[in-house]
């Protein structure tokens, strides 16, 4: 029986994967507490686990953030994470001290859960509720110019955040460590092996346990009439223009429509006079997606993983990097398609293309086969119990895998630049151009050559 702390940041997308392994770890004999937010309290209670309040360490967010219309930029969130985690400083200090935590599980972006595992040296389980993204995987999230943007400016405010933890007596020197996924920290990933982007480019600290869930529903898509559903999640939900656009634009089908539209706008106001549409504030989306023939989703991780697990194709539309990297992922999956644009037309053409072509819906139902058959919250509670996961060699190869090519690469460029500046002397031949090209040209085949001498 192990004392088992959770720390979360606010957010249901974070939250409700840890729910399932919550109360698998408690049905095991284990204690639980968990760190969250008073919005979350009965859904953490409904586990068993003890709820500890951390609402008063939260800075006041402007209303436009609370009511879904804004989310706050990367640069925000993050100095909001590190302001959190000054604030919780001296309360975690008599927390850990009290409780003696055998094992911590932070979500991978809440600082305060991993530095405080850091700074009292105790085994941490990290809690991955997007993909896992290193060098490899990294490739799929496109950020767009503003988000580019936000990540350079924000550089210096975050430094000088990073100096003032220190006096709290956490050294980061950078922040790419507390956010990154390294092959070296034990990694709880809620996708499959094959739904996982480059999953075999990650070491054995990770455990892909496919979506963790409370749930008993199947899919269950025998009715008469196909039932679409539209979220936009929980987050950036307020966007009524959009919600009045898809009721026009099914409004004559043939189909039931289910619109989960966010606590922030009164579902009167979208005008919905027609039998075929419900709009909520709220659904349970589970249930929803078990009968639904097409889900048009923003590709929050949950919510797609929740469509695939009911094996439910989508339409997907994307808003932030993480986002696309799920829809681009899902489309290689074949479970669904983008959407071109917002307008009435092309929001009616991509609903009715997933739900008249069957391949869709065919490659959604192997993707809930596969993600039915992971290990799912029992593998993920057997994982944490098990922590800390020690294996020296598998640790020390991976370290050679990465610091080796570093290596052989910087030798390569080395000896380039070097011909570049010899080849005059040496031959009399004016061509330092041509090296500098084929040494461009030559460097895939050099970096392929070297890994299979090498074995990195
Ligand atoms: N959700 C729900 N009812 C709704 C809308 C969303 O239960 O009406 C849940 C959904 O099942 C998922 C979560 O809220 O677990 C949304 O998480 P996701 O990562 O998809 O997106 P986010 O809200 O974090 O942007």
């Amino acid at each position: 029986m192990k004392n088992i702390m959770f720390f979360c940041i606010p957010a249901y997308g974070h939250h409700n994967p840890t729910m399932a392994v919550a109360k698998e770890l408690i049905e095991r004999g284990n204690n639980v507490r968990y760190y969250s937010f008073n919005e979350f309290r009965d859904k953490i209670e409904a586990t068993g686990a003890e709820f500890i309040s951390c609402d008063s360490f939260l800075p006041a967010v402007g209303s436009d953030v609370e009511t879904g219309k804004k989310t706050l930029s990367t640069t925000e969130m993050t100095i909001v994470d590190l302001e959190v985690t000054m604030a919780m400083n001296d309360f975690l200090a008599k927390e850990v001290e009290e409780y003696k935590p055998d094992v911590i599980v932070a979500d991978s972006v809440c600082f305060w859960g991993k530095l405080t595992a850091r700074k009292y040296k105790i085994p941490m389980v990290v809690s991955t509720t997007t993909f896992a993204f290193n060098k490899y995987s990294s490739k799929y999230m496109k950020s767009s110019p503003d988000e580019i943007a936000d990540l350079i400016k924000g550089q210096k405010r975050i430094k000088a955040e990073l100096k003032k933890l220190e006096l709290y007596g956490y050294h980061e020197k950078s922040i790419m460590p507390l956010v990154q996924n390294d092959n070296y920290t034990d990694t709880i990933v809620y996708a499959t092996e094959n739904y996982q982007p480059c999953s075999e480019t990650y070491s054995k600290h990770y455990q892909f346990v496919g979506p963790s869930l409370i749930t008993d529903l199947a899919p269950d898509k025998e009715h008469k009439r196909p039932l679409v559903y539209i979220s936009l999640g929980t987050v950036v939900n307020y966007k009524p223009g959009f919600y009045k656009k898809c009721i026009e634009a099914l409004k004559n089908e043939k189909v039931d429509v289910i619109i989960s539209c966010g606590k922030a706008i009164d579902p009167g106001e979208l005008n919905a006079m027609t039998d075929n549409v419900k709009v909520s504030q709220q659904v349970n989306q589970l249930e929803v997606l078990s009968k639904a023939d097409v889900f048009l989703t923003h590709c929050g991780m949950n919510s797609v993983s929740e469509s695939l697990y009911m094996g439910t194709p989508m339409v997907f539309m994307p808003q932030t990097n993480e986002q696309r990297a799920v829809a681009k992922r899902a489309g290689e999956m074949g479970a669904g398609i983008e959407l071109r644009g917002e307008s009435v037309s092309e929001i009616h053409d991509a609903i009715m293309m997933v739900l008249n072509a069957s391949t869709y819906a065919e490659n959604a139902m192997k993707c809930s086969e596969d993600f039915r058959s992971a290990p799912g919250p029992k593998g993920a509670a057997e994982f944490i119990e098990e922590a800390p996961h020690i294996m020296p060699d598998e640790d020390k190869a991976n370290l050679r895998k990465e610091i080796i090519p570093g290596i052989l690469e910087l030798i390569y460029w080395i000896i380039m630049v070097a011909l570049i500046f010899a080849i005059k002397p040496l031959t009399g031949f004016n061509g330092w151009w041509i090296v500098a090209i084929a040494a461009n040209v030559l460097f895939p085949f050099y970096k392929r050559l070297s890994k299979r001498i090498f074995r990195v």
